[in-house]
């Protein structure tokens, strides 16, 4: 067993794709949940436990636990062996250091990523870091949660950083690919984060990828500077505080996102949890994506001002895309997210939370605003205007009793009005889970599940399995063929190995065997299995013979019409002796 092999054997699939992707056990070993490769609305991603597999049979991704990780974190295949060694607590050897370019680039990077971490935290406690602690001070955050957050601060000076990074070696391209230091014309660099605060940001799996800076100073432009787009970080496919919050996620079912950082830390050190923030961009459909895989249901806590209201308003239409359940909270006084939890405590912020009410009240209260509440032709305005929203509500139940409410929130009459508005909610085209069509039989399934059940169980079963004539018909055919030849040529027969030889269409036929779960794997289910394969071979062979004499018989070759009459008289004699 090579060190690969020695990873895959010891890592749980379960566990590694559970951490992107919300899985629900459907079988023994099978575990289902929406493919993270693609946007779906049924679950047709399955995960096999002891195959060690994953596949989507709506948009074809299938492969082992690697190349599940090689996928979704964008890594190569050295990376991702190493994260699931470290997962599992296995050293890498030696020799496997030995990585591609890419791996390699993006090792140096992380390095010089934590580097710039621990330098800015290390500032931030020294003596240039006394602002941005009075300014963290101010805003009442605990040492703990500083800690926590590994928040930092980038020196005034423009230098500091990069004569760390000079002293270290680190050369000009990797200075310029990190985003850390800026190239001038010249040809000089200078730090690109300077007098401010700096919140590292993780990737999902937790990993650094790159900064945020806080100015300090209220003339400093942007307020929030985010570091540029590198091989490690690609601002619409992180989400600040994922890798903290993702467990939370899954288990509360619930994502809480807000715009800023601060609210972010702040929430989080007040206990509300899980919490997550954009990381000052735009809510991209990826980062949609990513929380999703976690949970469907989204409360969106944002500024009390206009900009957070609007961007609210944009980020509906982006969720409901991704049939999301989305909540608005809201909250009085003027106060962001933080400055509330402070403020009133992180218990009026929790009933608040749950008093959270469904996207179509917020937007029916704007839509409202924005018209003269006493014509009754606004009141239908308004109503029309959130049709179109309600209609994208995924739970039927749900849109119905919205289209109710939402009918009387805004004070329209029972009616003609109303009427049109049940219609066009509830003749909205639901979305079917299209079930692969079973192209096998369930012969063909158990043996092909019996095959990989265990070494001892393949050896016997295959060398029985070449006796049996008729899996030359079946549709699994060239599964079974690549088998039998790995068999003969000493092979040890692995899922993998056969599932890696085989065409793209044989191996959708090969999931479908793996992924049905309902295959009885024991002596008795093999021996039944075998006999039915070659009771159905018996049968194909008789109805051959039959359409054969009748054309023999009309074509007036009667001594081939007789000697095939006899190979059926015995054919079936053997039968009823069975
Ligand atoms: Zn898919």
């Amino acid at each position: 067993m090579d060190f690969k092999d020695q990873v895959k054997s010891s890592v749980d699939i379960v566990g590694v794709i559970g951490e992107y992707v919300r899985l629900k056990k459907s079988g023994s070993q099978r575990y289902v949940g929406l493919c993270p490769f693609h946007s779906e609305k049924t679950p047709s991603f399955s995960v096999h436990v002891a195959r060690q597999f994953y596949k989507c049979f709506s948009c074809g991704v299938a492969g082992d636990v690697f190349e599940f990780l090689m996928k979704i974190e964008g890594v190569g295949f050295f990376e991702a062996l190493k994260s699931l060694a470290e997962r599992c607590g296995m050293p890498m050897p030696k020799r496997s250091l030995v990585a591609d370019e890419d791996s390699k680039l993006r090792a140096v990077l992380l390095q010089m990523q934590e580097l710039a971490a621990a330098n800015f935290r290390t500032n931030l406690q020294g003596p240039s870091g006394a602002e941005a602690r009075a300014y963290l001070e101010k805003r009442g955050l605990r040492p703990e949660t500083i800690e926590q957050f590994g928040l930092g601060y980038a020196e005034r000076s423009g230098r500091a950083l990069l004569r760390l990074l000079e002293q270290q070696g680190f050369d000009k391209t990797q200075m310029e690919a990190s985003g850390l230091v800026r190239k001038r014309d010249d040809g000089t660099f200078y730090d690109y984060f300077r007098n401010r605060l700096i919140f590292p940001i993780h990737g999902e799996s937790g990993k650094l990828a790159g900064f945020a800076g806080r100015a300090l100073a209220p003339d400093d432009n942007p307020k929030y500077l985010n570091s540029p787009e590198t091989r490690l970080y690609q601002k619409s496919h992180v989400l600040y505080n994922l890798h903290r919050a993702k467990e939370g996620i899954r288990k509360e079912d619930r994502t809480i996102l807000v715009e800023g950082y601060m609210d972010a830390i702040g929430l989080t050190a007040a206990g509300i949890q899980p919490v997550v923030a954009v990381c000052g961009t735009s809510l991209s459909s990826q980062q949609v994506q990513m929380m999703k895989r976690h949970s469907q249901r989204i409360v969106l806590n944002f500024d009390p001002d206009a900009a957070g209201a609007n961007a609210a308003g944009r980020y509906i239409n982006l969720l409901l895309d991704e049939r999301m359940q989305v909540r608005i909270m809201e909250l009085d006084a003027g106060l962001d997210p933080d400055e509330y939890c402070q403020e009133r405590g992180a218990a009026a912020y929790r009933e608040r939370l749950e008093k959270a009410k469904g996207f179509f009240y917020w937007v029916a209260d704007r839509a409202r605003a924005a018209q003269d509440a006493n014509d009754p032709d606004a009141r239908v305005a308004v109503l029309r205007q959130l049709v179109p929203l309600v209609e994208r509500i995924p739970d039927k139940l749900e849109r119905m009793t919205a289209a109710e409410d939402l009918a009387s929130y805004i004070g329209v009459e029972r009616g003609v009005v109303l009427d049109q508005f049940r219609k066009a909610v509830a003749t909205r085209r639901e979305a079917v889970f299209e079930r692969p069509k079973a192209a096998l039989r369930a012969d063909e399934r158990l043996l092909l599940n019996a095959v990989f059940h265990s070494p001892e169980m393949a050896d016997e079963l295959i060398r029985e399995l070449k006796g049996v004539e008729s899996i030359g018909h079946f549709a699994s055919r060239r599964i079974f063929q690549t088998i039998l030849a790995m068999a003969e040529a000493g092979a040890e027969v692995r899922f993998e190995e056969v599932h890696a030889r085989l065409e793209e269409a044989d191996q959708n036929l090969l999931a479908e065997a793996v992924l049905a779960d309902d295959a009885d794997v024991s002596a008795e289910g093999v021996a039944a299995a075998i006999a039915s394969a070659r009771r159905s071979g018996i049968e194909r062979r008789r109805s051959e013979l039959k359409v054969r004499i009748k054309e023999l018989e009309r074509t007036g070759n009667w001594p081939e019409a007789l000697r095939l009459t006899g190979e059926l008289q015995e054919i079936e004699r053997a039968a009823r002796r069975s």
